[in-house]
């Protein structure tokens, strides 16, 4: 038996997620994301195996920094197969699609490379064990951090291998809760917040009821921004229940007192990814689906809107408060969150509020940081910008679990990793979380 893992992207960071795999001679990718920030990108010239010999790339979610390089992949002469969740394989496609529109590529071309990926992708049913060549085996299970999120456990008959992928929180909207993996050799964990405790649920809808009463007081707008796959979904929900749950209405009366507040959906991609969110709904969680039962669609209420052209964005940033505008990009690295963000954040009456993680070098970690000070400002496309606007943050919408999250998931494995790697996490997470697992006896690469 032989086995070597390379981190080729993530390792210390946050983004750019790209493991191989060299076992028994089988090249194994685990995702192929880009980086955000000011995190570099590794060459794939530079990479210990070349795209035509991998043979399989699972993918772990559908975000951006997790599949955003699997074009250069196959442009680069990938050939494999791609293996991934049903759900995931449906987002995959919009979320590319996208990203590479950005990149301004001719249409066809791009029509073209998509449907290539879709040919070579394949859909799985989670905890179910399927064949690779060279007697390897892997299974897929919940991850619980986006619609389709999986771990990956891979193995042989003398090794078993588990890369974490992004691990979600428990209690998360529409989301299952996370599987176990089986006991493993290597465990190869994200550790995003591990530094870090959430807010619990409760505590984070006090919170947004509070934001929102705050906005609907003095006719400001609140700005969210948000990733379009995961976050934007799970803050419909959150809002839905504000909006219609009895016990919710009862403890924000300002909200829905008068007129009710809009709340547009200011990304063309959210709202595609919001209707196929729509369309699983097979596997949202318990909650979710009853509600729908119900007859209170969870995703969708009275007076949300989409907002499709530039036309319309623009006279959304025009337009007068109250209002709740939930835009991209997450970490206001671009976006139409800029053009909101430009007219908006010199104004006291508005609110700005980060549900997601906020990497260094992005916008969204500076407003944070120079927001807080008396006469802080930001640069957006090289304008001084003033921060008057009153910054929140919520954490636990970010999808990621936090410390406790991490450690639980990590006990609950029926017996102790042989390995454990860090990875996905900036170096002050990751050195807490060590010390932590490390208090607990498990054995921690450096
Ligand atoms: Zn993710």
């Amino acid at each position: 038996m032989s086995i070597e893992i390379f981190h080729l992207g993530a390792e210390k960071d946050v983004t750019g997620s790209c493991h191989y795999l060299h076992l028994n001679d089988t090249h194994i990718l685990i995702d192929c994301g880009m980086t955000q920030g000011n995190v570099k990108t590794k060459d794939m010239r530079h990479w210990p195996v070349h795209a035509s010999e991998i043979d399989y790339l699972f993918i772990t979610h559908a975000h951006i920094d997790h599949i955003g390089r699997i074009p250069e992949l196959v442009r680069n002469g990938f050939e494999g197969e791609i293996l991934t969740t049903h759900a995931t394989k449906a987002l995959m496609t919009p979320m590319l699609e996208n990203a590479m529109a950005l990149g301004f590529q001719d249409k066809r071309d791009r029509k073209k490379m998509i449907a290539r990926i879709d040919d070579l992708t394949w859909g799985f049913e989670f905890n179910e064990s399927f064949q690779l060549k060279k007697k390897i085996s892997f299974t897929l299970g919940r991850a619980g951090h986006i619609l389709g999120s999986c771990f990956v456990q891979i193995q042989t008959k003398d090794v078993s291998v588990v890369f974490s992928g992004d691990l979600g929180a428990t209690d998360t909207p529409i989301l299952c809760e996370p599987d176990i993996p089986a006991p493993c050799d290597i465990l190869c964990l994200e550790s995003t917040y591990g530094d870090h405790i959430h807010e619990n649920r409760a505590e984070r809808i006090q919170k947004l009821g509070q934001v929102l009463t705050h906005a609907v007081s003095d006719e400001g707008k609140v700005y969210i921004p948000s990733f379009s796959l995961g976050r934007t979904q799970e803050f419909l929900y959150e809002m839905d229940r504000i909006f219609s749950d009895p016990d919710l209405k009862k403890q924000f009366p300002d909200i829905t007192k008068n007129k009710r507040i809009p709340v547009f959906l200011d990304s063309p991609l959210g709202f595609t990814i919001t209707r196929l969110f729509s369309q699983l709904s097979k596997y949202w969680n318990k909650e979710a689906k009853q509600l729908k039962k119900r007859g209170d669609h969870p995703i969708d209420f009275k007076y949300l809107y989409t907002i499709e052209n530039s036309r319309q964005h623009q006279k959304l940033v025009d337009m007068p408060g109250p209002s709740i505008i939930i835009a991209g990009s997450g970490m206001c690295t671009g976006g139409r969150i800029l053009n909101h963000l430009q007219g908006g954040l010199p104004d006291w009456r508005n609110d700005i509020l980060f549900i997601g993680y906020q990497a260094s070098g992005t916008l969204g970690n500076e407003i944070i940081r120079f927001g807080k000070r008396t006469g802080g400002y930001v640069y957006i496309d090289n304008n001084r910008v003033d921060i008057k606007a009153n910054i929140h943050i919520i954490t636990g919408y970010s999808a990621h679990a936090d410390q406790k999250g991490l450690l639980n998931w990590v006990d609950a494995i029926k017996e102790k990793p042989g390995k454990i790697k860090l990875i996905h996490g900036e170096p002050e997470a990751q050195n807490k979380l060590r010390e932590k697992l490390l208090e607990k006896d498990y054995s921690v690469m450096a």
